[in-house]
């Protein structure tokens, strides 16, 4: 039985500030979930954003509110064990809040998995690889210091992919500061940009041409996310691979995303895609349609970036790899273990449920009052 549903906002600073064409991150805000359930069990689950409302239409804010007013009395009490019921009963009941949904999912079936004593992954059809490629998002802003981060990064073995935040400057600077990057790197890495769908059509046009002939490897979100027919036209103009994000909230988008033929590859994100159950549809969907997969991040720490490993850990196949370096984006680290990163993956964690604990000092000493 449910007996608890308690919501944690955790303010923790960045390395560094992390700038997007939405904004410039300083800080990242944390949304933790944790149930409790009668039989001794505690499942945990993450609701994190991105620069609060700039992102998505959920605040870390709105998300803890709506999951203590709303989400938590329709839950207690009710049966822990049945967690395809409860999801259910909570879709049926609740509209939209996705994120807010997928924290309460993947606590469900953190504590489901534990009570079985099996990994999350297991729950989730099955693990098909133990370790995901990560690349690392560059976005300071400045080219030096990006070539300099990229380079630390290929010596230290965590990253030999790296994805270039773009979109707020001129098209062509943009593509400058890019195209010194890749030549710095040249095939020891894979660069990719996210433009965050700050480029208009024609813009992304100019922006794309120069980026594919620079040798970049993946164009992520260029244009408006509603403006699914310029994003068609742009994949089936240009041989660079188009990856579709901010567009696709969950399955209904992948399979019109699909439908219109819009996309080489969709970010699979668990909180975008309203839980690790549609979040496996949107897989499912992608791969009937020939479309290929990347595993995305709202730059969450250690428990969003664990369910995610364990989502992506069951793919057939995962042709660009995943960006789920969000803990290392951090100044603290909520885990009393942290995630392992090695040789340029992401381990995925073993233990039963998502296979991390919460460093419960930590959480205490972190979390926003
Ligand atoms: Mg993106």
């Amino acid at each position: 039985m449910i007996q608890t549903i308690e919501t944690f906002l955790v303010d923790v600073p960045t390395i560094r500030p992390h700038k997007l064409s939405v904004a410039t991150m300083h800080t990242q805000t944390l949304v933790l979930v944790r149930i409790r359930c009668g039989d001794g069990i505690t499942g945990w689950g993450e609701a994190t954003t991105i620069g609060g409302l700039s992102y998505g239409e959920e605040s870390p804010e709105s998300i803890k509110t709506n999951i203590d007013t709303y989400f938590a009395p329709l839950m207690v009490g009710k049966d822990a064990t049945q967690v395809a019921k409860l999801m259910a009963t909570l879709r049926k009941t609740i509209q939209g809040n996705r994120f807010a949904k997928c924290a309460i999912e993947t606590a469900l079936l953190d504590a489901q998995a534990r009570r079985l004593n099996v990994p999350l992954s297991e729950l989730l059809g099955g693990r098909v690889r133990d370790a995901l490629p990560v690349a690392w998002t560059l976005a300071s802003g400045v080219t030096s210091q990006d070539i300099a981060e990229a380079e630390k990064m290929l010596e230290l073995r965590r990253h030999r992919i790296f994805k270039l935040k773009i979109g707020l400057r001129e098209v062509m600077d943009d593509v400058k500061h890019v195209l010194a990057i890749k030549r710095a790197l040249g095939e020891r890495a894979s660069v990719r940009v996210d433009v965050n769908q700050a480029w208009t059509e024609s813009e992304a046009v100019r922006g794309i041409a120069a980026l594919e002939a620079g040798g970049v490897d993946l164009i992520e979100q260029p244009v408006k996310a509603h403006n699914v027919a310029a994003l068609a036209r742009l994949k089936q103009r240009f041989d660079v691979a188009i990856m579709a994000d901010e567009a696709l909230h969950g399955p209904d988008d992948a399979m019109a995303l699909a439908r219109a033929d819009a996309a080489d590859v969709y970010a699979v994100k668990i909180t975008q895609s309203g839980g690790l159950l549609p979040a496996l549809e949107v897989a499912t969907v992608a791969r009937l349609a020939g479309i290929d997969l990347y595993g995305g991040t709202m730059l969450e720490g250690g428990i969003g970036t664990a369910a995610t490993a364990h989502v992506c850990s069951t793919f057939p196949s995962l042709a660009w790899d995943t960006e789920l370096f969000g803990p290392l984006l951090l100044t603290e680290e909520v885990l009393s273990e942290p995630l392992v990163y090695r040789d340029f993956m992401l381990q995925v964690p073993t233990g039963p449920g998502l296979g991390v604990e919460i460093d419960a000092d930590k959480l205490h000493a972190l979390q926003r009052r």
